[in-house]
């Protein structure tokens, strides 16, 4: 099969060739799993960081990719949850030991064991992709590969923010950056609590034009004042000053939740220059948001059928997917990139 593999670290911006086209064998399933045809793969941000480093592969060459949906092709012998022609799709999480304290608590995103799809196993960008049937999902009938694809990481992980942060309907809600991620966040908010406000906070005034297009109440620039407190705000964003200029806006014991896999060193001192009596005082929160759990996928999967949450994409072809990663990192882009893979 033909995929694409992150051979060695490099940067993207200086770099012709940070992903390698290889060739390799089709994948057999063990007993327990199956074979999926993969027709759309989402790219996210975490990608970048594994080319670039700051998240570390498991080994190389590596294919990424953890947004995987198409069609069930081949089933291992004890597989009883899927059969061949199935449509099926996978997310971040490629495994964990299933045995430890977090697996039996149902925090297997904490299990010390969790394999991460694309970094720590082989992942989407590819003909063909290989897992346990039990880190498999059925996919709802009412979507496009390509609507679906982005729900895996950037949805579903979303959703696990919004759990964790835990707001109330009517309650303001704001919002940190305004990716893939954050705009299904404001898509799923709408939903599951309408007479909430959303804010969003973002350099890029047509992002924010995006986010009042999507119904948010308000969308400013980072470290502006919103017309109201904040009971809670999800950050998206790879950097450390966005997220913090927004605790002073937090109402007290509001929470402050940061859904990102690492953040940049580059503005570390905005941390150091935290106002405890500003920032903290009155039993502020920060809490990160780690991987995610096959019950988070399931149940987001579930709302986003119940309430049509359907991401905006922008499709690429498969040959196009060192593209499709430059152009998130260049910032250009508005929803959700998914490489189309089947042809
Ligand atoms: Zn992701
Ligand atoms: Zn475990």
């Amino acid at each position: 099969m033909k995929a694409w593999a992150i051979e060695k670290i490099s940067n993207i911006s200086k770099t012709q060739n940070f992903l390698n086209l290889i060739e390799l064998e089709d994948p057999v399933p063990s007993k327990n799993e199956i074979i999926i045809k993969v027709y759309a793969c989402g790219i996210c941000h975490t990608e970048i960081d594994e080319i670039e480093g700051r998240v570390l592969p498991s080994f190389f060459p590596i294919i990424p990719g953890h947004q995987i949906v198409g069609e069930v092709v081949e089933v291992g012998k004890e597989v009883t949850r899927f059969k061949v022609g199935d449509r099926a799709g996978a997310g971040w999480i490629y495994s964990c030991c299933e045995k430890c304290e977090y697996c039996k608590r149902g925090l297997e995103n904490l299990c010390l064991n969790f394999k991460a799809t694309g970094k720590d196993a082989h992942g989407g960008y590819a003909e063909y992709f290989k897992i346990k049937e039990t880190f498999a999902f059925h996919l709802p009938k009412t979507f496009s590969y390509e609507e679906l694809a982005p729900l895996f990481c950037a949805g579903a992980i979303g959703y696990r923010a919004i759990k964790l942060a835990s707001p109330k309907d009517e309650q303001n809600i704001g919002l940190v950056g305004f990716g893939a991620s954050a705009h299904l966040i404001l898509k799923l908010i709408k939903a599951l609590f309408p007479f909430s406000k959303i804010f969003v906070f973002t350099r890029d005034p047509e992002k924010r034009k995006f986010a009042l297009d999507l119904g948010a109440f308000w969308a400013g620039d980072i470290e502006e004042e919103p017309p109201k407190k904040l009971h809670c705000a999800i950050d998206t964003t790879p950097v450390w000053k966005p997220p913090l200029a927004v605790l002073k806006f937090l109402v007290p014991g509001g929470r402050l939740v940061i859904n990102a896999i690492r953040k940049e060193n580059k503005d570390k001192e905005a941390f150091l220059s935290l106002d405890y009596s500003q920032d903290l005082w009155l039993e502020k929160e920060i809490k990160s948001v780690a991987n995610v759990t096959r019950k988070d996928i399931m149940e987001f999967l579930k709302l986003a059928e119940t309430f049509n949450i359907k991401p905006k994409v922008k499709i690429y072809p498969f040959e196009k997917a060192e593209q499709a990663i430059k152009d998130i990192k260049e910032k250009k882009i508005k929803g959700a990139n998914v490489l189309k893979i089947v042809k």
